[in-house]
């Protein structure tokens, strides 16, 4: 047997575990533990920022609280407006000054509103999705248990074509297997294609340049699968 027959033949047989991998991909266990896996891997880093988030707010909140107070100390003192009044002072400069300052604890107080819906909201969002991680232990642990039977369920057939695969690797020069295994790696199969009538698995022409090293094996120029004649 050619070194490139018995890639062919390897490859027969790799089909064959590619098929069971894709079984295993595209079955409803995995697709399942998959997506529970994502939410409770991701989970925690939602948390942790929520809780940022939280601390944050709160201490936006304090240094509003203490602008507000300062305010309201600075407003006390205009009580003795009529004081300052008499002692000559200008009534139009205090009536300005107090003015702004109530306009100022207005914008305090609406900006402290909004701060708290914030930090509400937040703490709920924090609330709800912790339940919700709690909730998704105990379907999470099943849905792993589904998935991991579903792959033991393969496991007797794996080991049988992994025996194989091992056997065969012995026909094929460590050349050809290295490039095998490198393609594998990829999404395309076949990878090793035998061409007839010059033309290759994915359609194109072999061109004239290529044909001459058929026999011994080459690349295709498109797909870059490994191509030969008999
Ligand atoms: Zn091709």
């Amino acid at each position: 047997m050619t070194n490139l027959q018995a890639l062919l033949q390897y490859q027969g047989v790799d089909a064959k575990l590619l098929k069971l991998d894709r079984e295993l991909a595209e079955s409803e266990e995995y697709k399942a533990y998959r997506k529970m896996q994502k939410f409770i891997k991701t989970a925690p880093e939602k948390l942790e920022a929520l809780d940022l988030k939280a601390t944050a707010l709160a201490a936006q909140a304090a240094q509003i609280s203490a602008q507000y107070a300062q305010l309201e100390t600075t407003l006390a003192e205009f009580e003795n407006i009529d004081e300052l009044v008499e002692n000559g002072g200008d009534i139009s400069f205090y009536k300005k000054k107090m003015q702004e300052i109530i306009e100022r604890l207005r914008k305090l107080k609406s900006d402290a509103l909004a701060l708290e819906k914030s930090i509400k909201e937040t703490s709920e969002e924090y609330t709800a999705l912790k339940e919700k991680i709690m909730a998704a232990e105990k379907p999470y642990a099943v849905a792993m248990k589904k998935y991991k039977a579903f792959k033991e369920s393969q496991e007797e057939q794996r080991k049988e074509i992994e025996t194989a695969l091992a056997t065969l690797e012995k026909n094929i020069s460590e050349e050809w297997l290295g490039k095998y295994k490198a393609k594998r790696e990829s999404k395309v199969f076949p990878i090793v294609f035998q061409v007839t009538n010059n033309v290759c698995f994915c359609g194109l022409d072999v061109p004239i340049a290529n044909r001459d090293k058929l026999s011994v094996g080459t690349e295709c120029d498109s797909c870059h699968r490994i191509i030969f004649t008999e």
